[in-house]
């Protein structure tokens, strides 16, 4: 449901995103426990992570690597000396009563991550730069399980039990600046944002990223102020948002919420609030603390991180081609518009039409594989989407339906071929030999006039034009349910 016009134009909200993310390191921060996930309670722990008195701590240089790949990726600034702190807070899954974390001086700041997010209505993609205030690494807590009550929570419960197994776990938070000026894009942008994170980081390989295991956490923080007026509002950040599609109706909830109670004269209280799945409401946690309630000081257990520059530049000259660059790339060899393209990023079938175009097929008939497992299309089933055909069976399948189907060119008018029976012959020998990815005798193919649009290119086309969006698309604002 988009943000209702009024509250639109009578408020301005600015969001802010704080992103926790596993490492995908073999050992614990400090200590050399496995961090394998799903093992039997208290399985992976030791004095250092159990906190036992007299225990040290030592850091671990492939976390260390990992944080600056993040920082290296996100186009920030790496630290060439920095300390972890000590963090003091009391509570029963942090045996040490403090969390070794970074404070004043994290490894990485000061960057920035574009994304791209559609207009409400249609129209040609926008893309909002997300600045990046900083990368830190710190350790992660144990978990604790509330057992008796209805919600899971501690209120209600008969008793409760603690696992260590992911106490001192490599945690790295990224911290976004306040991101204002979107308008009511606001929910859209945090979801893209976390999206295009999460995109990133598995892109690096430093983090499995799955939202539903706990490996990637959000936090979301949403302020609001009367447009116009110069300052931002009272934040509230709502914790532990575990889905992509929570991110978003979060943001949104907060926003209408805020409105009403400055609708009604009231003041926002700083706090941090519950995300319910199940209502997509919000509701009070605590009072937030501010950073002295922490206590910060240097960690007098561990020498500062210093890392060398010639390391920071191997580091750099190691990274992977990125999400981005990837999809500019692909655009560009598939010939698609923006808006063509985001609609199969949309529906997670990026790497499926790769595959199989790498496979033999054009990115047309690939594309409309994509296309098959979207809700709303005749040919969907769940079955489907959970299952989609491999690339090479989707060849054969789009082969024989539709042979050597040209299609316009969007930006020129123009028809192109999808790659003919050589070049699909050149990429089949390719990945029979082991060559690269990169299909070498795959060179763009000729532009030609031709017959019609496809009818869904057509769709799309209506889409861009009048505001009507094809039934695929779902409602403006609306979750894309096969997106989360
Ligand atoms: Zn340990």
């Amino acid at each position: 449901m988009p943000v209702a016009t009024e509250v639109r134009t009578k408020y301005e909200a600015v969001i802010g995103l704080e992103v926790h993310v596993q490492l995908l390191t073999q050992s614990k921060l400090f200590c050399s426990c496995s961090t394998r996930f799903g093992d039997p309670p208290n399985t992976h722990v030791c004095p250092v992570c159990l906190g036992l008195p007299g225990a040290l701590p030592v850091a671990s240089r492939a976390a260390i690597e990992y944080t600056i790949r993040i920082g290296l990726a996100l186009n920030c600034t790496i630290a060439d000396w920095c300390r972890f702190a000590r963090k003091n807070y009391f509570y029963p899954d942090m045996p040490k009563n403090f969390q070794i974390s970074q404070y004043d001086e994290p490894l990485c700041t000061d960057g920035w991550l574009d994304v791209t997010v559609e207009p409400e209505g249609g129209g040609e993609p926008r893309q909002v730069r997300v600045g990046i205030e900083r990368v830190h690494l710190e350790e992660d807590t144990g978990k604790s399980l509330h057992i008796g009550g209805a919600t899971g929570r501690i209120h209600g419960a008969d008793y409760s039990l603690v696992d260590y197994n992911r106490a001192g776990i490599p945690l790295v938070e990224i911290v976004t600046k306040p991101v204002d000026g979107t308008g009511a894009l606001a929910p859209v942008v945090a979801r893209a944002y976390v999206t295009e994170l999460r995109d990133l980081l598995r892109a690096l390989a430093v983090s499995d990223v799955r939202m539903e295991e706990g490996s990637l956490r959000c936090d979301v923080n949403t302020s609001l102020s009367a447009t116009g007026s110069g300052r931002w509002g009272t934040r509230t950040e709502t914790k532990n948002v575990n889905s992509l599609r929570s991110v978003e109706r979060a943001v949104r909830f907060e926003i209408e919420r805020q409105a009403a109670v400055l609708d009604e004269g009231g003041r926002v209280v700083q706090e941090t609030r519950h995300f319910h799945e199940d209502t997509g409401a919000t509701t009070a946690g605590r009072s937030k603390e501010e950073a002295q309630d922490y206590r910060y000081f240097p960690e007098p257990d561990l020498v500062p991180v210093a890392p060398s520059r010639e390391w920071v530049e191997q580091i750099r000259a190691s990274l992977p081609e990125l999400p981005a660059a990837r999809r500019a790339r692909l655009k560009a060899e598939w010939g698609l518009s923006d808006h063509e393209f985001s609609m199969i990023q949309n529906a997670g079938a990026v790497d499926l039409v790769a595959a199989t175009v790498t496979a033999g097929a054009g990115p047309a008939e690939a594309d409309e594989g994509g296309h098959r497992n979207r809700p709303g299309h005749p040919h969907h089933r769940q079955q489907a989407q959970e299952h989609p055909p491999p690339p090479e069976q989707m060849r054969h399948l789009s082969g024989q339906r539709r042979p050597c189907q040209p299609r316009r060119h969007p930006r020129g008018g123009q028809h192109r071929h999808h790659p003919g029976p050589q070049r699909a012959a050149a990429a089949r020998h390719g990945a029979e030999h082991g060559g690269p990815r990169r299909r070498a005798g795959l060179t763009p193919a000729p532009r030609h006039t031709g017959p019609p649009l496809p009818a869904r290119y057509a769709a799309r086309r209506a889409h861009t034009t009048s505001g009507v969006p094809p039934a695929a698309a779902g409602a403006p604002g609306e979750p894309r349910a096969w997106n989360g």
